[in-house]
């Protein structure tokens, strides 16, 4: 089920038991800011979720609150693992869901990665 973009933040969300490493993940990037792992249900040959080390709901709470610092740290990691993954060139795509119609599921904000195969149109119809 999608969960609401403005309910506070849950410490038990399945993202923040990642960064607490309770439940194990498949780790490609970490720094500062952020943790990227693949996700556990991948949509393309290469599906990674990068997610913030801070307490954010999603793309709504974190663009509001987060210090820029942060901002541009989490904003640079995603650049980052793409780019080490050598998807820049083959070209590949981002996605943050938020809330109810964007069907995000995790309340930790998670900015997906696809690469590996041409994406076709954005959006199902
Ligand atoms: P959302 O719909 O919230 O944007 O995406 C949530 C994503 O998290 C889904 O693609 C789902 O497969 C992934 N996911 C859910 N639980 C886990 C988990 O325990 N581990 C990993 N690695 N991915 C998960």
């Amino acid at each position: 089920m999608p969960i609401d973009a403005t309910q506070p933040y849950d410490d038990q969300n399945i993202f923040a038991k990642i960064l607490r490493g309770e439940i194990p993940s498949k780790t490609v990037y970490e720094d500062e800011w952020a943790l990227a792992f693949h996700d556990i249900n991948p949509q393309a040959p290469f599906h990674v979720l990068v997610i913030p080390k801070g307490r954010y709901v999603s793309w709504d709470d974190f663009s509001a609150k987060a210090p820029a610092e942060e901002i541009a740290g989490f904003v640079r990691a995603v650049g980052t693992v793409a780019r080490q993954a050598g998807l820049v060139e083959p070209g590949y795509r981002l996605l943050a869901n938020v809330g109810q119609n964007g069907h995000q599921e995790v309340p930790h904000l998670h900015v997906h990665i696809f690469g590996g195969r041409p994406l076709g149109p954005m959006l199902a119809r």
